[in-house]
């Protein structure tokens, strides 16, 4: 028997809907472990989103110093690894974010347990399935140790649901705080309206055969029209043409929004790795024999000059006739 400590990211009042997938496993890893979920929410503006976590979890356990104004994962991994033996964790438990990635392999080398990461499933207490080689296989590993470590690919599980009674907040000392050496410098983010890319129901990305940074300006428009986030393939983010952080794809985010626009995007293996799981894929591209016809639901064979104005102004005309 034993419990799993639920890291959960949050934003404002709010845990991060890529959260609601590490919980959404955090409940099964519980009934398989005959333990509780404990949801943990580490720094600042801990307390103000604790609240939203007790809507998922029977306990949220909440740590929050001004040592930990900033992350960084010298000074988080103690924290967790301390809650989760304080705590009689068998599993301990990320998204696999940046953060979740960075931070959850350190807090296994605390434990000295054994980590498996970005999982797309639960076999058992102790085995996993996860995706290797850009998604065209899928590799089980079973895990020996008292504690196991794991990140949970969000697009895998389906967010938690509210639990209908609101769990038990408490606050968990951070201890004494020793970044090692490291400090947080700045942080380079991008400031946008639009959604997170990791969270938007809907994205719209395009390819080198966009051409210019410049030419990205209308799939924006398009973007904005439907409430959606910007991805690309790498090669525009390469180029330049983009932020780095709209990149979709085995090195960059793992997206699986309800509606996927590729723009003038050829279908790399290594895109496709990034967002084969949308529910909903449409390929506009003006060569018929490209990959990404191959993943798509709808295909558009035709020039991005032409059909993405034309695109444009029929939803404008339909949003104008409601
Ligand atoms: C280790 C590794 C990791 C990688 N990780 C990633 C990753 O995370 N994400 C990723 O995206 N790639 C990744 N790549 C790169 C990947 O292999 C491809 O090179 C890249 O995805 C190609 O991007 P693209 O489709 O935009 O460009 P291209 O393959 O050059 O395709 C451009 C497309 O635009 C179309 N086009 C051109 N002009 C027009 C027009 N006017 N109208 C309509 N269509 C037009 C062309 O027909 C073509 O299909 C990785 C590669 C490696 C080796």
């Amino acid at each position: 028997m034993g419990n799993i400590l639920a890291l959960c990211e949050f934003n404002g009042p709010t845990l991060r809907s890529s959260a609601l997938a590490n919980l959404a496993f955090a409940r099964a890893a519980a009934t398989a472990h005959g333990g509780e979920v404990i949801a943990l929410l580490v720094g600042a503006g801990a307390q103000a989103a604790s609240a939203d976590a007790a809507k998922y979890a029977p306990k949220v356990i909440v740590v929050e110093d001004a040592g930990l104004a900033h992350y960084l994962a010298e000074t988080y991994a103690p924290i967790v690894a301390r809650l989760a033996n304080e705590n009689g964790a068998t599993v301990v438990s990320a998204t696999a974010t940046a953060q979740g990635k960075d931070l959850l392999p350190r807090v296994a080398a605390l434990l000295d347990a054994g980590m498996a990461s970005d999982i797309a499933s639960m076999t058992a207490k102790d085995t996993f399935v996860r995706p290797i080689l850009s998604g065209n296989a899928l590799s089980t590993v079973q895990i020996s140790t008292p504690i196991v470590c794991v990140t949970v690919r969000q697009t895998e599980f389906e967010p938690a649901t509210e639990l209908g009674s609101a769990g038990a907040v408490t606050t968990a000392a951070a201890g004494a705080i020793d970044a090692l050496g490291a400090t947080f410098d700045r942080l380079d983010a991008q400031k946008s309206d639009r959604p997170d890319l990791g969270d938007a129901k809907v994205v719209v990305s395009g390819g080198r055969g966009m051409k210019t940074g410049e030419n990205f300006k209308v799939l924006e428009e398009l973007a904005d029209l439907l409430g959606a986030a910007m991805g690309a393939s790498r090669a525009a983010t390469d180029a330049g043409m983009v932020p780095a952080d709209w990149q979709v794809g085995q090195t960059g985010k793992i997206v699986a929004p309800n509606l996927y626009f590729a723009v003038a995007i050829s279908g790399a293996i290594q895109h496709l790795a990034g967002m084969k799981g949308s529910k909903t894929i449409v390929a506009i591209n003006k060569n018929k024999d490209e990959p990404i016809f191959q993943v798509a639901d709808y295909g558009l064979v035709a020039e991005w000059e032409k059909a993405i104005p034309e695109l444009i102004s029929e939803i404008k005309k339909l949003k104008a006739s409601r």
